[in-house]
């Protein structure tokens, strides 16, 4: 069977301790609460890929030796995320993100990248052939190198398997023959302008514009992300705008993990272009009502039901 999910990205840990006022430099400040959440795009984006979905997910990340790492990887083995193929990274950190937040919602925020970083094309091409062999779908986003996430495109390509890449955060350099590797770009508002060198987007004219742009660069597809104004997608599969479903937004972060893991597990299932789109906005719009990034992604009947 050819229904596999792969997802090739970052698995980071959250460290926010929420303050009074964030300290200025040389400054303590007391008093706030603690909470670690499991983050990072890619774990993020299997998670969400492997709640919605109902066919294997397998991932393709890397962690440090430390007890972070292995936290990451047990919330995701509850997910039942295949982690056969994530390093374990021996001379370098788990990836973590130091997040002070204050009263008014205002943050300063550090991250290690860590064993991330370590995550080298070679570990892509040491995963078994069969891996790729029984995959539909791979979804690869940064937060990892560059060469890394491109060996992962070329490698799926070989097999026939459709390449989705969400590019953030969208780095200094991508190579040109990126894009041709890549079935469908999922970019944001944001991402889309960073990559084409192009002012932020105005209006609808802003949005064909930068998406007839990016096709022109030799991606097949683009579906370019309109926060709660749902999608606009172009390219092969056809052209058009898709509406966000309107609920009460609580908290948009990971709007996107959900949306690019949800459309991976689509996909894999050989569900139309249409459907897919229609599930992803689904599982975004069912995220966005729930706080936090992992946490919020929501399992398949969660999104059945909603699409009742
Ligand atoms: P990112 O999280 O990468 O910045 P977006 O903000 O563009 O991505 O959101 C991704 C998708 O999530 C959107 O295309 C839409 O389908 C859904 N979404 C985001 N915000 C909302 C919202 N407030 N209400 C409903 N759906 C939303």
């Amino acid at each position: 069977m050819k229904d596999r999910v792969i997802v090739l990205g970052s698995v980071n840990t959250d460290l926010v301790v929420k303050v009074r006022r964030l300290p200025r430099p040389g400054e303590t400040v007391i008093g706030g609460t603690f909470y670690q959440n499991q983050g990072g795009k890619g774990a993020n984006q299997a998670v969400a890929a492997a709640r919605s979905g109902e066919k294997p997910v397998t991932l393709i990340a890397a962690v440090g030796n430390d007890v972070f790492g292995r936290e990451s990887l047990a919330a995701l083995q509850r997910d039942r995320i295949d982690l056969t193929h994530v390093k374990v990274k021996h001379s370098i950190s788990s990836g973590v993100a130091l997040i002070m937040v204050d009263e008014g919602g205002e943050n300063a925020i550090a991250v290690a990248s860590g064993a991330n970083t370590a995550l080298s094309p070679a570990d892509v091409n040491e995963v078994p052939d069969s891996v790729f062999e029984s995959a539909a779908v791979l979804l690869a986003c940064f937060e990892i190198p560059v060469e890394t996430v491109r060996a992962g495109m070329r490698r799926a390509r070989q097999f026939g398997v459709t390449t989705i890449l969400n590019p953030a955060p969208v780095p200094e350099e991508l190579p040109a023959d990126l894009f041709s590797d890549v079935d469908i770009m999922t970019p944001n508002e944001h991402e889309i302008a960073r990559l084409l060198h192009l002012p932020q987007i105005e209006d609808e004219a802003g949005v064909r514009d930068a998406a007839t742009r990016l096709l022109d660069r030799g991606v097949r597809n683009v579906v370019l992300t309109l926060g709660a104004r749902g999608c606009f997608f172009a390219g092969a599969e056809g052209t058009g705008f898709l509406p966000a479903f309107p609920v009460k937004a609580v908290d948009t972060t990971g709007a996107g993990d959900a949306f690019n893991g949800a459309l991976a597990a689509a996909l894999s299932e050989g569900r139309a272009w249409g459907d897919s789109l229609r599930w992803a906005s689904a599982a975004a719009a069912i995220s966005v009502t729930r706080a936090g990034a992992q946490p919020s992604m929501p399992f398949r009947r969660e999104i059945e039901d909603f699409l009742k």
